[in-house]
């Protein structure tokens, strides 16, 4: 967005609060509000007004923020009143970066991701199989072999014995890799003579034969051959995900690489008027025509449900050693990652972003070494020269590690970064040893991304990392990785204050979807998204934000989640 339209933006915003705040208290004009929400410490992330104590909802939009003595103007007698009783209130968080339907499907599947072992992973695989009835397979799992001694690969040999007749296709939970078992392999017709496709690998053994481990574009083998999902299934699986997003106070999430199927689903729910977040959903690139025919551009839709975005892939992950690096891995001289299958050749996914961005339509890409985010932007900068200057808003999701000489050009090219805390004192455990010191200076570089003057939107990549926003900002504000050894947190120079996590999870996530005008601040005129925190996020030990709970999630002014009795008349 140009400066010119910031400050039109500021002046009509300030101009509406104005008029709100001068409204005289008990005139017979003023409307009484639907709901009141008093006597709270409310952190706006609006720089017009950061702080209040109460806050005034007509319908689905916020019409008044002030002290409890103006909004009590508004207090009607069918105005419900929620008693903040001094709880910090903060405007409801916006998950940039979410898979929705894989989140909803992993609460129901076996868990594998706390699995301290090999022997433990195999167990809870042979229990799972045990009830699984014939013919269903047995998928999800986000296992993590990092949190194993020794931390091997899994193979097939682990899972075998206990799996004669269940197909089994577990993810790692990067979702760069697959264990497979022999009955999936069988169906899927991968054998020792299979080639590996372009952009992924089949792992072998000494002798040659597939360990059942698949990486990248060769879980299409698989992928390819898997029953789809039927509906009740899928429908299932986002009631599942939208309660534990209202639970965890996720108002608005960015669902990336959905089935089309899934905004079918998302569009039967607002139906029904059970959509309970907001979202923005953005298939796969390879679909793009698709979205061309229907001549739609970015954001079009409706509060509840919008599309107009494409997620692309430049490469794979540091901890499946494919994300795509200028230097080759420290602890693998002879690998430099992996290139997606769509980068290949590279003139493909550049005539699709070219077809998407000719038609209006927002580019969010995956990059995460610092080669594959390097050649996204030179992608990107293609398209401005072509098409000239716009107001576009280039993502690259991850941005996981910068080559020095790209800041400058990250900013220029005015590309959202698009990141997950999460996953820096998560990968914080060992990523110095895969890509070495230098490298992880420069590894989720939060501060220096703000310094250049880049825009942040945060996420999770839930469910690769919990959706939980209080480890997020726990993980933006500390850096302490998750093994405990960096209690000052991992690249300390990289921490962010409390206050810009809350902004770049509220109103840059918000601005990475064209919707900084409807949401992301307590605001009038706004959408009444919020949610009320069980400790003052402010006043706590940083070290304790991991531990506070959302008591009370309200989206379009309707509770959606509440945990204390805080509801009076
Ligand atoms: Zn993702």
């Amino acid at each position: 967005m140009k400066k010119t339209r910031w400050i039109a933006l500021f002046l009509t915003l300030s101009a509406l609060s104005l008029w709100v705040s001068a409204r005289p208290v008990g005139s017979q004009f003023q409307p009484a509000a639907d709901l009141i929400i008093r006597n709270a410490k409310i952190w706006t992330v609006d720089k017009t007004r950061p702080t209040a104590e109460a806050v005034a909802v007509l319908g689905e939009r916020i019409a008044a923020v002030g002290s409890n003595d103006e909004i009590e103007a508004w207090h009607g007698a069918h105005t419900r009143v929620i008693e903040a009783e001094g709880k910090l209130l903060l405007p409801g968080f916006n998950d940039s970066h979410v898979h929705f339907v894989d989140g909803g499907l992993a609460l129901d599947s076996v868990q594998l991701n706390d699995a301290t072992s090999a022997e433990e992973f195999a167990r809870r695989i042979a229990e799972r199989a045990a009830r699984t009835p014939r013919g269903e397979w047995l998928t999800g799992g986000d296992w993590d072999e990092t949190k194993w001694n020794p931390a091997n690969m899994p193979t097939k040999d682990l899972i075998d014995p206990t799996t004669p007749t269940t197909p089994v296709f577990v993810s790692r939970y990067d979702g760069h890799m697959a264990l497979a078992n022999s009955v999936t392999l069988r169906l899927a017709g991968i054998t020792a003579k299979t080639p590996d496709p372009p952009g992924g690998v089949v792992v072998r053994d000494a002798q040659g034969n597939p360990t059942g481990a698949l990486k990248d574009a060769a879980m299409d083998y698989v992928y390819n051959i898997a029953p789809s999902l039927s509906h009740e299934r899928r429908l299932r699986a986002v009631q599942r995900s939208l309660a534990h997003a209202a639970s965890l106070g996720v108002t608005s999430v960015q669902h990336m690489n959905p089935d089309y199927a899934d905004i079918a689903v998302y569009r039967e729910l607002l139906q029904r008027g059970e959509l309970t977040a907001r979202i923005y959903a953005a298939p796969l690139i390879p679909s793009v025509d698709d979205q061309v025919k229907l001549g739609i551009g970015h954001a079009f839709g409706g509060p509840f449900l919008r599309i107009g975005a494409l997620k692309a892939y430049a490469d794979g992950s540091l901890g499946s050693a494919t994300a795509y690096f200028f230097d080759p891995y420290s602890n693998q001289p002879g690998s430099h990652g992996l290139l997606s299958d769509e980068m290949h050749p590279i003139s493909l996914m550049q005539d699709r972003m070219m077809k998407a961005d000719a038609a209006g339509l927002q580019i969010c890409t995956h990059a995460i070494g610092d080669q594959g985010i390097s050649i996204i932007l030179d992608l990107y900068r293609e398209i401005v020269k072509a098409h000239g200057e716009a107001d576009r808003r280039f993502r690259i999701e991850h941005a996981q590690h910068m080559a020095a000489k790209d800041f400058d050009r990250f900013a220029q090219l005015h590309v959202i970064a698009s990141v997950q805390p999460y996953h820096a004192i998560d990968d914080g455990r060992w990523a110095e040893q895969r890509i070495g010191h230098d490298r992880a200076s420069r590894t989720y570089p939060f501060r220096t991304f703000l310094n250049h003057g880049v825009r942040l939107a945060f996420g999770t990549d839930w469910n690769v990392a919990p959706l939980n926003p209080m480890l997020t900002l726990y993980a933006a504000v500390t850096r302490a990785t998750l093994d405990g050894k960096n209690p000052n947190g991992w690249f300390p120079e990289q921490k962010l204050t409390l206050a810009e996590a809350i902004e770049a999870y509220t109103m840059g996530s918000a601005y990475a979807e064209f919707q900084e005008t409807e949401k992301g601040s307590i605001t009038p005129g706004k959408l009444a998204d919020m949610v009320l925190i069980s400790d003052d996020l402010f006043a706590i030990d940083l070290a304790k934000i991991r531990d506070a709970k959302v008591l009370t999630t309200i989206v379009g002014g309707k509770t959606v989640w509440d945990t204390a009795k805080t509801d009076s008349r």
